[in-house]
C-alpha cells in the first residue's frame, strides 16, 4: 500500500471517530456504547442491570405514533442529566426517518475540509476540540493582536473577507467588463487566483522558505486557507514567530506586484516581486523598532439585508397586508436543558390568543423554532389564512429560507415547520426587532421559569 493511500484511510479512520449519530426511528443505535447524545454516550443507572443496557437500542426509549421520548423509560434508565439531555434531543418529524452519521464539528452537519484538516492537525496534537469556538472570530481576536503593521491587519481582514478589487469582484459589481489576470491572462481573476494560483504567486511560494505548496488542499476556500496556515504558525511559532510575517509579507508583496502590472504596467515578473519583498520586510522591522498606536478593528461588512427585511414566505404564497400577526419567542437556560416557547396572535394590534408551554430543548434557537411549529400549528388547526410571523431571531429566518445553510441539531423541527406551513395558503416569517416579540418574551421566560404550560 503506498503512503498516500495509507496516510488516506488512516485520517479516514481519525474521522470516523468523531463522527456521531443522528437519531432517526432509533433502531441502528445502541444505547450503551454508541455517542448519540449531542455527540456522547448517556450513563445508564448503576441498578439498570447489564443485559438491559447491552440489548436496549434507542428506538426502545421512543413511544409509538410519534408521541416522543418515552420520558418514564428515560428516567428509569439513566442519570438524571443525561436523561435531560436525551429529552432536550428532537425526534424526527417523519417517522420513516433513518439514524445516520453525522459530522459535528460543522453546523450543517456535512463534513468540510476546513474542519476535517483542523481536526486532524489537533489530533495529532493532541489537543481536545473545543465544538463551541467560533473559527471565525478566533482568527480575528488573534489577528488583532497580533504585531504586524495595521494595514496588513486590514489586508489580512480584506482578503478573508473576499473585499480586495479582484477583477472578478469589479466585474460583480459592474465596474470593469472583464475577469481575466493581468499578469498571465487567466481569464477569472478572484482572491484564490492572485494569491495562490498564478503562475506568479506560485513563484514566490516556491522561493520562500515557508514550504507551503499554494494549490493544496484543492476545494478549500480563501478564507479557509488563510486560516489554516496562520493558526499553524501561531501554534508552532507562537505570537513572537517570524513564520507568520513571512507569511503575510509574501501575500502582501504578491498584492503590490499585481497592483504594478494592473495600474502602471510593471510587469509582474520574479524580480518585481522580490523587490516588494524585501520592501515589506523592511517596513515590518522599522514598525516592529517604533512605537505604535493600539490598533481599532473594523465592524464586518455588513452583508445581511437591512433590518426589517429579512424575510421568508412560509405558506404558498407571499401574502400581504396579513388579517394576523403572531409574535414568537423562545428562552433557554443551557445548564439544565429547560425550554420555554411563547406565542402571541393579535388582530388589528390587539392580542387576542396565546400560548406559553415548557419543554426540553437542545438550544435557544431549538425554543425559537418549536415556538415557531407551535404557532403554525395553532394557525392550522383555527384553518386561519393570511399570517404573519415575527421573531427576533435572524438564525431562525435564515435556515428556515435555505436548506442548504441548516443546523442538524434542529433539522427535524425545520423540516416540521415547512411541511406544516408548506400548507397554509399565506404565511410568512419575519425577522424584527427583540421589543416587537416582547409579550412572546414574558410568556416563554415564564414558562421556563416556573416549568408550567399555559394557554
Ligand atoms: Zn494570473
Amino acid at each position: 500500500m503506498s503512503l498516500g493511500r495509507r496516510g488516506l484511510l488512516q485520517a479516514n479512520q481519525i474521522l470516523k471517530m468523531f463522527c456521531i449519530w443522528k437519531v432517526g426511528d432509533g433502531t441502528s443505535i445502541r444505547a450503551v456504547s454508541q455517542p448519540w447524545v449531542h455527540g456522547q454516550i448517556p450513563k445508564f443507572r448503576d441498578n439498570v442491570n447489564l443485559g438491559t443496557a447491552t440489548t436496549t437500542r434507542v428506538a426502545d426509549l421512543i413511544l409509538p405514533n410519534n408521541q416522543g421520548w418515552n420520558t418514564r423509560m428515560i428516567h428509569r434508565f439513566f442519570i438524571p442529566h443525561d436523561a435531560r439531555m436525551i429529552q432536550s434531543m428532537e425526534l424526527p418529524y417523519r417517522p420513516t426517518e433513518k439514524d445516520r452519521f453525522y459530522w459535528p464539528l460543522t453546523r450543517s452537519g456535512n463534513y468540510s475540509t476546513k474542519s476535517g484538516y483542523g481536526l486532524l492537525l489537533r489530533h495529532q496534537q493532541n489537543e481536545t476540540y473545543n465544538m463551541t469556538t467560533p473559527i471565525g472570530s478566533k482568527f480575528f481576536r488573534q489577528l488583532w493582536g497580533l504585531n504586524i503593521m495595521p494595514k496588513w491587519k486590514l489586508f489580512v481582514w480584506k482578503i478573508w473577507h473576499n473585499c480586495l478589487a479582484t477583477s472578478s469582484n469589479l466585474l460583480k459589481r459592474n465596474i470593469t467588463t472583464t475577469s481575466h489576470c493581468a499578469t498571465c491572462l487567466d481569464d477569472y481573476e478572484d482572491d484564490q487566483h492572485i494569491f495562490r494560483f498564478c503562475p506568479l504567486a506560485i513563484e514566490a511560494w516556491v522561493a520562500s522558505d515557508l514550504q507551503i505548496n499554494p494549490s493544496g488542499p484543492a476545494d478549500i476556500s480563501m478564507a479557509d486557507w488563510l486560516e489554516l496556515w496562520m493558526d499553524k504558525f501561531l501554534k508552532e511559532d507562537g505570537f513572537g514567530g517570524l513564520r507568520l510575517p513571512q507569511f503575510i509579507g509574501t501575500l502582501w508583496a504578491i498584492w503590490k506586484a499585481r497592483n504594478g502590472q494592473v495600474f502602471s504596467h510593471i510587469r509582474a515578473t520574479e524580480e518585481v516581486y522580490q523587490c516588494h519583498l524585501r520592501e515589506s520586510h523592511q517596513q515590518h522591522v522599522r514598525f516592529l523598532r517604533d512605537d505604535h498606536p493600539p490598533f481599532i478593528p473594523p465592524p464586518a461588512p455588513n452583508y445581511g439585508p437591512p433590518p426589517g427585511l429579512l424575510s421568508i414566505k412560509l405558506g404558498k404564497l407571499q401574502g400581504f397586508h396579513p388579517d394576523i400577526i403572531i409574535q414568537i419567542d423562545g428562552s433557554w437556560d443551557k445548564s439544565t436543558g429547560f425550554g420555554g416557547v411563547g406565542w402571541v396572535a393579535m388582530r388589528q394590534s390587539r392580542p387576542f390568543r396565546n400560548k406559553g408551554e415548557f419543554l426540553f430543548a437542545s438550544s435557544a434557537l431549538h425554543t425559537e423554532a418549536l415556538a415557531c411549529l407551535s404557532a403554525i400549528k395553532w394557525v392550522r388547526s383555527m384553518n386561519l389564512a393570511n399570517v404573519l410571523i415575527i421573531t427576533d431571531s435572524a438564525l431562525l429566518v435564515t435556515f428556515l429560507g435555505s436548506k442548504a445553510r441548516e443546523d442538524i441539531t434542529i433539522h427535524y423541527t425545520l423540516d416540521a415547520i415547512r411541511t406544516e406551513a408548506g400548507e397554509l395558503p399565506s404565511c410568512s416569517l419575519l425577522k424584527v426587532n427583540r421589543d416587537q416579540v416582547q409579550m412572546a418574551h414574558v410568556l416563554a421566560l415564564n414558562c421556563r421559569k416556573t416549568r408550567l404550560s399555559l394557554e
